[in-house]
């Protein structure tokens, strides 16, 4: 007896029909990213655990919470990687990269965090991200948030852009002190979550969207009226250099990123084509986490951009799906025609002309079927007539129409037709 297996729940597959969309999206990444100097990395998919234990903190909610986390044969403690930013800095330290100097680097890739499947929110999940490290001025924040939105416009996707600065450690210990004071005079009126975060990670609870718990959080202390001289300049530097670069963006006091090493700079992209899960990007400084994870002092700033994400805002922009399809395909009328067939396909292939054909043979009905059904542009037919007077009539699948083709002038000619 056969038993039918299905996917893991909230992990997807993505079929030949969709991937173009995909396959788009990332082509414009690299292309966009070359533009601005980020070299790709690629790094496993399992790290160890404790790489995230330090690297994102056991106090958030995707190591508290969302790790797929499990024992090598009962010897070490490992994790399916729920975010790019730890493994990638893991590398850097690991093969000493710094010693180059400044470095900006990309990376593409499945991630895992066991969530609730919903719309935009999946078990595993892709993200597009980048690093720069080694640069501690405010220039490369706006560089790498121009990026971003230059990236998705070439998409033709225009995501709103939120702003804010979280500090760094010399100002925020005494705001997040006033926070938490804050926070614990109003825990009647604030959530679970909200009042476990209060003493965990004040900042979080800011990030709050529970509708009860709003109003206090519209009152609370605001860490961007407290920032220290230098926290106010790199902000106020940010600032310039996006309105320079003609970015727009809003500045959002309540957007934090709730990790402890993040300083500075929190950005990210949000779309309306996204409901509930309307955020596809997010981004910022994280100044002292190479040190954190063993590396050298390196200052460093990236996003990530959730792919499913982007991909669900170009459907519902109702853009059409990419694909690339055989130029023309090749049907035989007879024995002589299926060898011909085959010949051909492979001289048109050699000159770089997508071509295809119905390995079955058999009847013409149906070989043009199957030429519809991948989409192909042109269609030719191949037998000893043909063959004898070296001619064919190239048949275009859209107009219907037919005109003849010198079958040894066939590559140049399809290439001219159908590029
Ligand atoms: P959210 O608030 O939606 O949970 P997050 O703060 O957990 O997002 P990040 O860790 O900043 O998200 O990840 C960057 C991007 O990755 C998000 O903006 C989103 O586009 C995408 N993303 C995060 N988690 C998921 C998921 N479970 N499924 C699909 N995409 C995701
Ligand atoms: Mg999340």
């Amino acid at each position: 007896m056969s038993i039918k297996i299905n996917a893991v729940k909230g992990m997807n597959d993505v079929l030949p029909g969709a991937v173009g969309r995909w396959q788009e999206l990332e082509a414009v990444a690299r292309e966009v990213f070359a533009l601005y100097g980020y070299r790709e990395v690629r790094t496993p998919v399992v790290e160890p655990h404790a790489l995230y234990a330090r690297g994102v903190g056991e106090q958030t909610d995707i190591v508290g919470k969302e790790m797929y986390v499990f024992e090598d044969k009962g010897e070490d403690r490992l994790a399916l990687r729920p975010e790019g930013t730890a493994g990638t800095i893991r590398a850097f330290i690991e093969h000493g990269a710094y010693v180059d100097g400044p470095q900006k680097w990309f990376y593409m890739g499945p991630m895992f965090r066991r969530e609730r499947p919903q719309k935009g929110r999946y078990r595993q999940f892709h993200q597009i991200g980048v690093e720069a490290f080694g640069i501690a001025e405010p220039a490369i924040d706006a560089e790498q948030i121009a990026m971003v939105q230059d990236w998705l416009s070439r998409l033709g996707v225009s995501a709103a852009l939120q702003l804010n600065s979280v500090g760094d450690p010399a100002c925020r210990p005494a705001y997040l002190a006033d926070l938490r004071g804050y926070l614990e005079g109003h825990a009647g009126t604030l959530c679970g979550d909200c009042r476990e975060r209060t003493q965990k990670n004040p900042l979080r609870v800011l990030d709050c969207k529970v509708p009860g718990c709003q109003p206090v959080l519209q009152g609370a202390p605001r860490l961007l009226e407290r920032l220290c001289q230098p926290c106010r300049e790199h902000f106020a530097a940010v600032r310039a250099g996006l309105d320079a670069l003609g970015v727009a963006y809003r500045v959002e006091p309540r957007l934090v990123r709730g990790l402890d090493y993040y300083v500075r700079t929190a950005y990210e992209f949000t779309s309306d084509a996204l409901g509930a899960q309307s955020a596809v990007a997010g981004g910022g400084r994280y100044d002292g986490l190479v040190e954190t994870l063993g590396g050298p002092p390196t200052p460093g700033v990236g996003f990530a951009l959730g792919v499913e994400r982007l991909a669900l805002i170009l459907e519902a922009l109702g853009r059409p799906i990419p694909a690339r399809r055989a130029a023309v395909f090749l049907i035989s009328a007879d024995a002589e025609g299926a060898a011909a067939v085959l010949r051909l396909s492979s001289e048109l292939r050699k000159a770089g002309v997508a071509c295809d054909l119905d390995a079955r043979g058999g009847k013409l009905a149906r070989q043009f079927k199957q030429a519809e059904r991948v989409g192909a542009r042109f269609a030719l037919v191949l037998g000893g007539q043909e063959l004898a007077a070296g001619e064919g009539k190239l048949k275009d699948m859209v107009t219907r129409t037919e005109t003849p083709v010198r079958l040894s002038g066939l590559a140049a000619r399809l290439r001219e037709v159908a590029p």
